[in-house]
């Protein structure tokens, strides 16, 4: 999966985390068969419950591409796509990583 958080490539211990883009920390979880660096658990955990969600409501098996723009105070604007296929998506985590808010954008 191509993950680019506020502009920038992440996912990797290098380009940081898959979430937030932090390149503090050491936290790893597999999505999609794929290794992916976080920062802490906390945003590995957030990360899977948005990826579950689109997942849930476009029915697709995989996503190939993520762009997420924002931050946890601000909630995130985030783009995925899924071979020709984009969905648009506005999300906002609560204190114990869960979705607080979920919308679809147009
Ligand atoms: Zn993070």
């Amino acid at each position: 999966m191509k993950i680019i958080v506020n502009g920038k490539e992440a996912g990797t211990k290098e380009k940081g985390c898959a979430l937030c883009g932090g390149t503090w920390g050491d936290y790893y979880e597999e999505i999609d068969g794929e290794k992916l660096f976080f920062c802490c658990d906390i945003c590995a955990l957030e990360f899977v419950n948005m990826v579950n969600e689109v997942k849930k409501r476009t029915n697709w098996s995989k996503i190939d591409e993520l762009i997420i723009n924002g931050n946890y105070y601000t909630g995130r604007t985030c783009s995925a796509k899924s071979g020709n296929k984009e969905y648009k998506f506005y999300v906002k985590f609560n204190d114990e990583a869960g979705i607080e808010t979920f919308k679809e954008l147009g």
